[in-house]
């Protein structure tokens, strides 16, 4: 028998462990998926919470770690975890993330809020929005989501260009690594989608903010460290940046008298962007499960050294 532990809240167990139990029954082999199994009884850690285990140590015959959130930049710094991480990949994030990326660009790109919040019997307004041709988008952070995103984009017909720490060639998108600056130049509209990592932390400050076009848009799904909030604030008086929709902060719950809240520039989301869900996500589990069980490499594993 292999012990899988969940790893969790009760919340994370009713929504996951239904389809994780479903999909483990039509593996080759039996898995005992329970969140009651002790560290020395498990073969693969299935987590779904942040901060649920400090000490790894004790889980001396586990295989992997097996997450179910696409972020790791809580547990891939801790020195007692030294088990193979891979993280969530598919599950229905991709899906999602394209679908709230690609409405949020779209808000600024039509510039829907000026006749949703404009409705006064006033006909003032005959300039029809340009063509997504006529709009550049920057991605920065070319992985499962941003490449995605960017091809949604880029079939909508913007001009796409993403930003990746190694060279890649993505069909659609025009891929640059190096100076952030450069993939920037001119943009209307940035994206974030780079990990949490001490190397991404304040990628939007105020010299990268002054690279955009003036007048940009700044979407945030990433997480809330790689912007600079003073930064961004003062980019958004000066008029460089004209709105920033942000899901992530460097404080969750972002807290009630945080300037965000109340900015008329600003669209605060509470880290809804995309979520995964349960029944894909199983199968991404199960399929790790199935390699580590028959000696094959497991997918999605993350880098330490590069902390995603
Ligand atoms: P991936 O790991 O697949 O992709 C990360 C991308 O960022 C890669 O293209 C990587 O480059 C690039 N990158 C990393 N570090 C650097 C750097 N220093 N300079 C330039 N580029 C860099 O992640 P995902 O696409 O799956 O997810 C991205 C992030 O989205 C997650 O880490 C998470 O923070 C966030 N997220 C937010 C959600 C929400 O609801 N708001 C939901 C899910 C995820 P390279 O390709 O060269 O490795």
């Amino acid at each position: 028998m292999i012990n899988a532990l969940f790893v969790g809240t009760d919340a994370d167990w009713s929504e996951f462990g239904p389809s994780l139990l479903t999909t483990f029954a039509e593996l080759p082999f039996p898995v005992d998926l329970s969140a009651d199994h002790t560290p020395e009884q498990t073969d693969y850690i299935v987590m779904a919470g942040s901060n649920l285990i400090h000490d790894f140590r004790p889980f001396t015959r586990a295989k992997a770690l097996l997450r179910l959130w696409a972020g790791v930049e809580d547990i891939v710094g801790n020195d007692t975890l030294t088990l193979p991480i891979a993280r969530m990949v598919g599950g229905g994030l991709d899906a999602g993330m394209v679908e709230w990326v690609t409405a949020h660009t779209l808000r600024h790109h039509i510039g829907m809020d000026t006749h949703i919040h404009g409705q006064d019997g006033v006909w003032r307004n005959d300039t029809p929005p340009p063509l997504a041709s006529e709009r550049p988008v920057t991605i920065l952070g070319l992985g499962a989501l941003g490449a995605a995103c960017g091809q949604a984009l880029a079939t909508l017909g913007f001009p796409v260009t993403g930003w990746s720490r190694s060279p890649k060639q993505i069909e659609g998108i025009r891929c640059l690594s190096g100076d952030v600056g450069d993939a920037l130049e001119g943009a209307q509209i940035v994206i974030l989608l780079l990990p949490r990592t001490p190397d991404t932390e304040n990628t939007l400050n105020a010299q990268t903010l002054a690279r955009t076009a003036r007048g940009a848009f700044i979407i945030n799904p990433g997480r809330g460290p790689l912007i600079d909030d003073d930064d961004l604030l003062a980019a958004l008086s000066s008029g460089q940046i004209a709105h920033a929709t942000l899901d992530v902060f460097r404080v969750e719950p972002l807290p009630a008298d945080h300037p965000y809240w109340a900015h008329p520039q600003v669209t605060v989301t509470p880290h809804i962007a995309s979520a995964t869900r349960a029944a894909p996500a199983a199968k991404v589990i199960a399929e790790n499960i199935r390699r580590g069980e028959t000696g094959q490499p497991f997918l999605h594993l993350v880098d330490r050294q590069l902390g995603y």
